[in-house]
Protein backbone atom coordinates (compact mmCIF):
# COMPACT_ATOMS: atom_id res chain seq x y z
CA UNK A 1 0.00 0.00 0.00
CA UNK A 2 1.41 3.49 -0.81
CA UNK A 3 0.00 6.73 0.91
CA UNK A 4 0.44 10.63 0.56
CA UNK A 5 0.69 13.00 3.41
CA UNK A 6 0.50 16.46 1.96
CA UNK A 7 1.91 19.45 3.63
CA UNK A 8 3.50 22.63 3.45
CA UNK A 9 4.91 25.05 6.19
CA UNK A 10 4.19 27.73 4.06
CA UNK A 11 0.69 27.41 5.89
CA UNK A 12 2.13 29.11 8.53
CA UNK A 13 2.20 32.75 6.62
CA UNK A 14 -1.35 32.67 6.91
CA UNK A 15 -3.28 33.63 10.62
CA UNK A 16 -7.05 33.98 11.17
CA UNK A 17 -6.21 36.59 14.07
CA UNK A 18 -5.03 36.22 17.64
CA UNK A 19 -8.64 35.44 18.85
CA UNK A 20 -9.89 33.52 16.09
CA UNK A 21 -10.33 29.84 17.23
CA UNK A 22 -8.64 28.12 14.08
CA UNK A 23 -5.18 27.99 14.63
CA UNK A 24 -2.68 27.59 11.61
CA UNK A 25 -0.33 26.03 14.18
CA UNK A 26 -2.04 23.30 14.87
CA UNK A 27 -1.29 21.92 11.10
CA UNK A 28 2.49 22.75 12.10
CA UNK A 29 2.01 20.91 15.27
CA UNK A 30 0.77 17.72 13.60
CA UNK A 31 2.93 17.95 11.13
CA UNK A 32 5.91 17.76 13.42
CA UNK A 33 4.37 15.13 15.72
CA UNK A 34 3.95 13.12 12.93
CA UNK A 35 7.88 13.59 11.58
CA UNK A 36 8.72 12.58 15.40
CA UNK A 37 7.38 9.13 15.13
CA UNK A 38 8.74 8.57 11.97
CA UNK A 39 5.80 7.90 10.14
CA UNK A 40 7.05 9.78 7.47
CA UNK A 41 9.79 7.96 6.55
CA UNK A 42 8.17 4.43 5.95
CA UNK A 43 9.17 3.00 2.87
CA UNK A 44 5.46 3.26 1.87
CA UNK A 45 4.80 6.88 2.37
CA UNK A 46 5.21 9.86 0.09
CA UNK A 47 5.65 13.34 0.85
CA UNK A 48 3.67 15.87 -1.46
CA UNK A 49 4.25 19.38 -0.86
CA UNK A 50 1.29 21.35 -1.23
CA UNK A 51 0.53 23.05 -4.53
CA UNK A 52 -1.53 26.36 -5.09
CA UNK A 53 -5.11 25.26 -6.59
CA UNK A 54 -5.80 27.03 -9.91
CA UNK A 55 -8.45 29.42 -9.70
CA UNK A 56 -10.32 27.63 -12.43
CA UNK A 57 -10.78 24.98 -10.07
CA UNK A 58 -12.24 26.98 -7.65
CA UNK A 59 -14.74 28.20 -10.16
CA UNK A 60 -16.20 24.74 -10.59
CA UNK A 61 -18.42 25.52 -7.62
CA UNK A 62 -17.77 28.46 -6.42
CA UNK A 63 -19.89 31.71 -7.87
CA UNK A 64 -17.62 34.29 -10.14
CA UNK A 65 -18.76 37.38 -7.81
CA UNK A 66 -17.50 35.76 -4.52
CA UNK A 67 -14.61 34.95 -6.22
CA UNK A 68 -13.79 38.25 -6.93
CA UNK A 69 -14.49 39.36 -3.04
CA UNK A 70 -12.46 36.81 -1.88
CA UNK A 71 -9.49 37.98 -4.14
CA UNK A 72 -10.11 41.63 -2.95
CA UNK A 73 -10.20 40.78 0.48
CA UNK A 74 -6.61 39.04 0.40
CA UNK A 75 -5.47 42.36 0.42
CA UNK A 76 -6.60 42.43 4.24
CA UNK A 77 -8.73 44.74 4.04
CA UNK A 78 -13.02 45.07 3.81
CA UNK A 79 -14.22 46.24 0.64
CA UNK A 80 -17.13 46.70 -1.38
CA UNK A 81 -20.44 44.22 -0.58
CA UNK A 82 -18.25 41.70 1.43
CA UNK A 83 -20.25 41.63 4.22
CA UNK A 84 -23.09 40.23 1.89
CA UNK A 85 -21.24 37.45 1.35
CA UNK A 86 -20.24 36.14 4.37
CA UNK A 87 -17.20 37.97 5.45
CA UNK A 88 -16.27 40.10 8.65
CA UNK A 89 -15.26 40.63 11.85
CA UNK A 90 -16.48 37.34 13.77
CA UNK A 91 -16.08 33.90 12.33
CA UNK A 92 -14.91 34.68 8.66
CA UNK A 93 -12.75 37.21 9.48
CA UNK A 94 -10.69 39.28 6.79
CA UNK A 95 -6.85 38.40 6.59
CA UNK A 96 -3.94 39.31 4.42
CA UNK A 97 -3.83 36.48 2.37
CA UNK A 98 -6.98 34.82 2.68
CA UNK A 99 -7.84 34.02 -1.29
CA UNK A 100 -4.07 32.58 -1.31
CA UNK A 101 -4.88 30.48 1.60
CA UNK A 102 -7.97 29.39 0.42
CA UNK A 103 -5.85 28.33 -2.85
CA UNK A 104 -3.49 26.28 -0.74
CA UNK A 105 -5.93 24.18 1.19
CA UNK A 106 -7.63 23.39 -1.69
CA UNK A 107 -4.68 22.53 -3.78
CA UNK A 108 -4.23 19.65 -0.90
CA UNK A 109 -6.86 18.51 -1.56
CA UNK A 110 -6.52 18.08 -5.40
CA UNK A 111 -3.10 16.53 -4.66
CA UNK A 112 -5.02 14.19 -2.63
CA UNK A 113 -7.96 13.46 -5.22
CA UNK A 114 -5.09 12.98 -8.10
CA UNK A 115 -2.87 10.84 -5.93
CA UNK A 116 -5.83 8.18 -5.25
CA UNK A 117 -7.76 9.08 -8.52
CA UNK A 118 -5.03 8.04 -10.33
CA UNK A 119 -3.96 4.90 -8.59
CA UNK A 120 -0.34 6.06 -7.13
CA UNK A 121 -1.27 5.40 -4.02
CA UNK A 122 -4.73 4.33 -2.11
CA UNK A 123 -4.77 6.65 0.74
CA UNK A 124 -3.73 10.36 0.55
CA UNK A 125 -4.52 12.90 3.83
CA UNK A 126 -4.40 16.57 3.63
CA UNK A 127 -4.69 18.11 7.29
CA UNK A 128 -5.38 21.21 5.96
CA UNK A 129 -8.69 20.50 4.09
CA UNK A 130 -12.49 19.47 5.15
CA UNK A 131 -13.59 23.02 5.12
CA UNK A 132 -17.02 22.21 4.66
CA UNK A 133 -18.96 24.99 5.68
CA UNK A 134 -18.15 27.00 2.75
CA UNK A 135 -21.10 28.06 0.21
CA UNK A 136 -21.68 28.46 -2.96
CA UNK A 137 -21.24 32.23 -2.71
CA UNK A 138 -20.87 32.46 0.55
CA UNK A 139 -18.60 32.30 3.63
CA UNK A 140 -19.36 30.38 6.63
CA UNK A 141 -17.72 28.97 9.72
CA UNK A 142 -14.33 29.51 9.30
CA UNK A 143 -14.49 28.72 5.65
CA UNK A 144 -14.10 30.35 2.78
CA UNK A 145 -13.81 27.95 0.26
CA UNK A 146 -15.36 24.36 0.30
CA UNK A 147 -12.22 22.00 -0.69
CA UNK A 148 -14.25 18.86 0.02
CA UNK A 149 -16.94 19.84 -2.44
CA UNK A 150 -14.51 20.77 -5.17
CA UNK A 151 -12.37 17.59 -4.58
CA UNK A 152 -15.58 15.49 -5.21
CA UNK A 153 -16.73 17.43 -7.76
CA UNK A 154 -13.43 16.31 -9.68
CA UNK A 155 -13.86 12.94 -8.79
CA UNK A 156 -17.48 12.92 -10.07
CA UNK A 157 -16.38 14.39 -13.49
CA UNK A 158 -14.32 11.60 -14.09
CA UNK A 159 -16.93 9.18 -13.41
CA UNK A 160 -15.81 7.80 -9.98
CA UNK A 161 -18.60 7.20 -7.01
CA UNK A 162 -18.08 8.67 -4.01
CA UNK A 163 -18.93 8.61 -0.36
CA UNK A 164 -18.61 11.76 1.83
CA UNK A 165 -18.30 10.84 5.45
CA UNK A 166 -17.84 13.92 7.97
CA UNK A 167 -17.43 12.97 11.98
CA UNK A 168 -16.83 17.03 12.61
CA UNK A 169 -18.81 17.90 15.58
CA UNK A 170 -20.37 20.50 12.87
CA UNK A 171 -22.93 19.11 10.58
CA UNK A 172 -21.24 19.18 6.77
CA UNK A 173 -23.70 21.34 5.43
CA UNK A 174 -21.75 22.74 2.32
CA UNK A 175 -20.87 19.18 1.05
CA UNK A 176 -24.25 17.88 1.63
CA UNK A 177 -26.10 20.99 0.22
CA UNK A 178 -24.07 20.54 -3.02
CA UNK A 179 -25.21 17.39 -3.85
CA UNK A 180 -28.59 17.06 -2.61
CA UNK A 181 -29.67 16.26 -5.31
CA UNK A 182 -27.41 13.52 -6.92
CA UNK A 183 -26.75 9.86 -6.68
CA UNK A 184 -23.55 9.92 -7.72
CA UNK A 185 -22.35 11.18 -4.34
CA UNK A 186 -23.46 9.80 -0.80
CA UNK A 187 -23.20 12.37 1.87
CA UNK A 188 -22.96 11.25 5.33
CA UNK A 189 -22.71 13.20 8.14
CA UNK A 190 -22.49 12.38 12.30
CA UNK A 191 -22.40 15.49 14.24
CA UNK A 192 -24.13 17.29 17.64
CA UNK A 193 -27.60 18.19 16.77
CA UNK A 194 -28.29 21.03 15.09
CA UNK A 195 -30.66 22.15 18.48
CA UNK A 196 -27.08 23.32 20.04
CA UNK A 197 -24.86 23.80 17.25
CA UNK A 198 -23.76 25.65 14.42
CA UNK A 199 -25.13 25.88 11.62
CA UNK A 200 -28.49 24.12 12.74
CA UNK A 201 -29.10 21.37 10.23
CA UNK A 202 -28.35 17.72 9.60
CA UNK A 203 -31.01 16.31 11.30
CA UNK A 204 -32.06 12.88 10.23
CA UNK A 205 -35.40 13.72 7.99
CA UNK A 206 -32.71 15.76 5.80
CA UNK A 207 -31.87 12.97 3.27
CA UNK A 208 -31.99 14.53 -0.09
CA UNK A 209 -34.13 15.62 -3.50
CA UNK A 210 -35.02 14.02 -6.54
CA UNK A 211 -32.26 11.78 -7.79
CA UNK A 212 -30.92 12.28 -4.45
CA UNK A 213 -33.73 11.23 -2.47
CA UNK A 214 -31.31 9.14 0.17
CA UNK A 215 -27.96 10.07 -0.40
CA UNK A 216 -27.46 12.78 2.24
CA UNK A 217 -27.29 10.86 5.40
CA UNK A 218 -27.30 12.54 8.97
CA UNK A 219 -27.09 11.42 12.39
CA UNK A 220 -27.19 14.42 15.03
CA UNK A 221 -25.94 13.31 18.23
CA UNK A 222 -27.19 14.56 21.36
CA UNK A 223 -24.62 16.94 23.46
CA UNK A 224 -22.74 14.72 26.32
CA UNK A 225 -22.44 11.63 23.73
CA UNK A 226 -19.18 9.72 24.46
CA UNK A 227 -17.17 6.92 22.91
CA UNK A 228 -19.47 4.35 22.93
CA UNK A 229 -22.59 5.61 21.67
CA UNK A 230 -21.08 7.36 18.52
CA UNK A 231 -18.76 4.55 17.78
CA UNK A 232 -21.22 2.47 18.41
CA UNK A 233 -23.97 4.54 15.96
CA UNK A 234 -21.24 4.47 13.23
CA UNK A 235 -20.85 0.88 12.98
CA UNK A 236 -24.20 0.58 13.33
CA UNK A 237 -25.12 2.55 9.79
CA UNK A 238 -21.55 3.88 8.08
CA UNK A 239 -20.39 0.04 6.96
CA UNK A 240 -23.70 -0.84 5.56
CA UNK A 241 -24.29 2.30 3.61
CA UNK A 242 -20.76 2.57 2.03
CA UNK A 243 -21.27 -1.20 1.55
CA UNK A 244 -25.17 -0.66 -0.54
CA UNK A 245 -23.42 2.37 -2.34
CA UNK A 246 -20.28 0.72 -3.89
CA UNK A 247 -17.76 3.83 -4.16
CA UNK A 248 -14.90 4.10 -6.49
CA UNK A 249 -13.81 6.19 -3.50
CA UNK A 250 -14.23 7.76 0.20
CA UNK A 251 -13.63 10.52 1.41
CA UNK A 252 -14.10 11.97 4.86
CA UNK A 253 -13.88 15.24 6.80
CA UNK A 254 -11.76 13.80 10.12
CA UNK A 255 -12.97 17.02 12.76
CA UNK A 256 -11.52 16.83 15.87
CA UNK A 257 -13.64 18.68 17.59
CA UNK A 258 -15.82 15.61 18.97
CA UNK A 259 -13.75 15.39 21.87
CA UNK A 260 -14.84 16.40 25.43
CA UNK A 261 -12.32 18.94 26.16
CA UNK A 262 -12.87 21.24 22.60
CA UNK A 263 -13.62 24.61 23.22
CA UNK A 264 -16.75 25.01 20.84
CA UNK A 265 -18.65 22.26 21.12
CA UNK A 266 -20.55 19.78 23.12
CA UNK A 267 -19.99 16.26 22.36
CA UNK A 268 -17.98 14.12 24.74
CA UNK A 269 -15.90 11.74 23.06
CA UNK A 270 -11.85 10.96 23.59
CA UNK A 271 -8.90 10.06 21.09
CA UNK A 272 -10.29 6.64 21.57
CA UNK A 273 -13.66 6.56 20.32
CA UNK A 274 -12.08 8.17 17.40
CA UNK A 275 -9.22 5.93 16.92
CA UNK A 276 -12.02 3.24 16.61
CA UNK A 277 -14.10 5.24 13.64
CA UNK A 278 -10.82 5.56 11.96
CA UNK A 279 -9.91 1.60 11.85
CA UNK A 280 -13.52 1.07 10.83
CA UNK A 281 -13.21 3.33 8.23
CA UNK A 282 -9.91 2.07 6.94
CA UNK A 283 -11.82 -1.24 6.73
CA UNK A 284 -14.26 0.11 4.16
CA UNK A 285 -12.45 2.25 2.27
CA UNK A 286 -9.97 0.89 0.37
CA UNK A 287 -9.13 4.14 -1.82
CA UNK A 288 -9.35 7.01 0.30
CA UNK A 289 -8.97 10.60 0.28
CA UNK A 290 -8.46 12.23 4.06
CA UNK A 291 -9.28 15.85 4.65
CA UNK A 292 -9.11 17.53 8.15
CA UNK A 293 -10.90 19.69 9.66
CA UNK A 294 -12.49 21.37 12.91
CA UNK A 295 -10.70 20.82 16.17
CA UNK A 296 -9.76 23.90 18.38
CA UNK A 297 -7.26 22.40 20.99
CA UNK A 298 -4.26 21.77 19.03
CA UNK A 299 -3.03 19.43 21.56
CA UNK A 300 -6.00 17.19 20.27
CA UNK A 301 -5.69 17.93 16.75
CA UNK A 302 -2.06 17.25 16.89
CA UNK A 303 -2.43 13.62 18.12
CA UNK A 304 -5.79 12.91 16.40
CA UNK A 305 -4.39 13.21 13.32
CA UNK A 306 -0.76 11.90 13.79
CA UNK A 307 -2.75 8.46 15.25
CA UNK A 308 -5.04 8.58 12.05
CA UNK A 309 -2.24 8.86 9.68
CA UNK A 310 -0.65 5.76 11.81
CA UNK A 311 -4.03 3.78 11.12
CA UNK A 312 -4.15 4.90 7.80
CA UNK A 313 -0.21 3.14 7.31
CA UNK A 314 -1.24 0.15 9.90
CA UNK A 315 1.72 1.27 11.86
CA UNK A 316 1.03 1.17 16.57
CA UNK A 317 2.44 4.35 17.93
CA UNK A 318 4.49 4.27 21.33
CA UNK A 319 2.16 5.77 24.09
CA UNK A 320 4.86 7.83 25.08
CA UNK A 321 5.45 10.88 22.98
CA UNK A 322 8.31 11.43 21.54
CA UNK A 323 10.61 13.94 23.34
CA UNK A 324 12.17 15.35 20.27
CA UNK A 325 8.42 17.00 19.68
CA UNK A 326 7.83 17.89 23.20
CA UNK A 327 10.21 19.85 23.57
CA UNK A 328 9.57 22.48 21.23
CA UNK A 329 5.47 21.64 21.10
CA UNK A 330 5.28 22.79 24.59
CA UNK A 331 6.64 26.25 23.96
CA UNK A 332 3.56 26.99 21.61
CA UNK A 333 1.22 25.52 24.14
CA UNK A 334 1.25 21.87 23.60
CA UNK A 335 -0.30 19.77 26.83
CA UNK A 336 0.48 16.72 27.78
CA UNK A 337 3.51 13.82 27.18
CA UNK A 338 0.72 10.63 25.97
CA UNK A 339 -0.53 9.80 22.94
CA UNK A 340 -3.86 8.49 24.67
CA UNK A 341 -4.02 7.79 27.93
CA UNK A 342 -3.85 11.39 29.20
CA UNK A 343 -6.77 12.16 27.43
CA UNK A 344 -9.80 10.79 29.06
CA UNK A 345 -12.80 12.49 29.57
CA UNK A 346 -14.69 12.16 33.00
CA UNK A 347 -18.07 9.64 32.49
CA UNK A 348 -21.06 11.54 30.84
CA UNK A 349 -24.56 11.47 32.56
CA UNK A 350 -26.20 11.79 29.18
CA UNK A 351 -25.32 8.43 28.13
CA UNK A 352 -28.59 6.76 28.15
CA UNK A 353 -30.56 9.53 27.02
CA UNK A 354 -28.09 9.51 23.98
CA UNK A 355 -28.26 5.92 23.97
CA UNK A 356 -31.98 6.08 23.33
CA UNK A 357 -31.94 9.07 21.22
CA UNK A 358 -29.73 7.26 18.32
CA UNK A 359 -31.41 4.22 18.59
CA UNK A 360 -34.50 6.32 16.71
CA UNK A 361 -32.52 7.66 14.79
CA UNK A 362 -30.83 4.65 13.39
CA UNK A 363 -34.55 2.75 13.02
CA UNK A 364 -35.43 5.73 11.20
CA UNK A 365 -32.13 6.03 8.46
CA UNK A 366 -32.03 2.05 8.74
CA UNK A 367 -36.15 1.83 7.71
CA UNK A 368 -36.22 4.65 5.17
CA UNK A 369 -32.92 6.06 3.81
CA UNK A 370 -31.05 2.76 3.71
CA UNK A 371 -33.74 0.68 1.50
CA UNK A 372 -33.55 3.86 -0.95
CA UNK A 373 -29.79 2.87 -1.91
CA UNK A 374 -30.46 -0.74 -1.82
CA UNK A 375 -33.16 -0.65 -3.99
CA UNK A 376 -31.01 1.51 -6.28
CA UNK A 377 -27.97 -0.22 -6.55
CA UNK A 378 -29.79 -3.55 -7.01
CA UNK A 379 -31.82 -1.88 -10.88
CA UNK A 380 -30.07 -2.73 -14.03
CA UNK A 381 -28.03 0.15 -15.39
ZN1 LIG B 1 -16.46 21.58 13.38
Amino acid sequence: MTTAFIYTDTYLDYDYGPTHPLQVIRLKLTYDLIKAYGLLDLPSVQFVSTVKAEEKDLASYHSEEYLNILRQADKGHLSGNAFSYGLGPGDNPIFRGLYSWSLLTTGATLQAVDFVAEGKGEIAFNIAGGLHHAMRARASGFCYINDPVIGIMKLVKSGKRVAYIDIDAHHGDGVQKAFYETNQVLTISLHETGYTLFPGTGFEHEIGKGEGEGYSVNLPFPPGTDDEVFSWAFEEVVPELVQAFKPDVVVTQLGVDTFYNDPLTNLHLSISGYERVLRKMKDFAPRWVALGGGGYNISNVARAWTLAWAVMNGVELNEKLPESFLKEAVKIGFEGRDLKGDLRPPLSNQNKESQIEMERVIRYIKGTVLPKIKGKSCSPP
